[in-house]
């Protein structure tokens, strides 16, 4: 589980988050908001490459703090891809796994369904973006991780690499994992999320299961949410 209390966060005068608390456990969690709102940041928090202000964050039962290695536990797709560009894509797997402690147990599904091997010799610089999120993918979901975060993944994906994601991310939740993920696409997260974390402004200002607000709310995500935070219906 992971939990967070009370996190801040700023840069400079300019307060990227304002009092977070959340828990997470064995479910796939998305969290929505406007640019800017400090989506990234959170997600970084948890990670440890941001330092947080103030609060308390949590990985089952131990403060991030106290000891680096629950990162071990954590599989991370970045928001952008930002492998050396020099490198081949076989020597930054090679690398990653030279990094991670785990020598056994890869999972190397993802990287058979994207087709990588195809790329295995050419340098991460010459890739295309959508080979980019790809390669980024599969490196997050190697080391069969417990954790996985997930920043915009299907943003750069070709439609038919996010449809494979996505059926990845549905069966390592069945082996109980905690999947956090970000998204900008309401209709996305109502397909794979079991629950929607929204932020505004560093602020949770909503937090639901994705089957509660649309009982409550209306039949499509897009429109509970839209209703919920503009009391309308779009285009009326
Ligand atoms: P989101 O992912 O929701 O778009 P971010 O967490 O990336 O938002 O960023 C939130 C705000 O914090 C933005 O205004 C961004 O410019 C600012 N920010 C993020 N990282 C830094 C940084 N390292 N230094 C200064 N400002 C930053
Ligand atoms: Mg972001």
């Amino acid at each position: 589980m992971i939990s967070l209390k009370n996190i801040s966060k700023s840069f400079g005068k300019f307060k990227v988050l304002d009092g977070v608390s959340l828990t997470f456990d064995n479910s796939i969690i998305a969290i929505m908001g406007p640019n800017g709102s400090g989506k990234t940041t959170l997600l970084k928090c948890i990670l440890g490459l941001v330092i947080k202000d103030f609060g308390e964050i949590m990985v089952d039962g131990i403060e991030i703090e106290k000891d680096y290695r629950y990162r071990e536990k954590i599989g991370y797709m970045p928001q952008y891809a930002n492998y050396p560009g020099n490198l081949k894509v076989r020597e930054i797997i090679e690398l990653i796994k030279d990094i991670r402690s785990e020598r056994s147990g890869h999972d190397i599904e993802l990287i058979k369904d994207f087709d990588i091997d195809e790329g295995l010799e050419k340098k991460f610089s010459t890739l295309s973006g959508g080979m980019k999120q790809r390669v980024s993918a599969s490196l997050a979901f190697l080391f069969d991780p417990p954790i996985i975060i997930l920043d915009e993944p299907t943003a750069g994906l070709d439609p038919f690499a996010a449809e494979i994601l996505k059926a990845k991310i549905f069966k390592e939740k069945q082996k109980g994992k905690i999947i956090i993920l970000t998204s900008h696409l309401l209709a996305e997260v109502d397909e794979i999320a079991d629950r929607l974390v929204f932020l505004l402004e560093g602020k949770v200002k909503l937090d639901t299961t994705i089957a509660g607000m649309k009982n409550g709310h209306g039949e499509s995500l897009g429109t509970a949410v839209y209703k919920y935070f503009n009391k309308g219906v779009p285009g009326e």
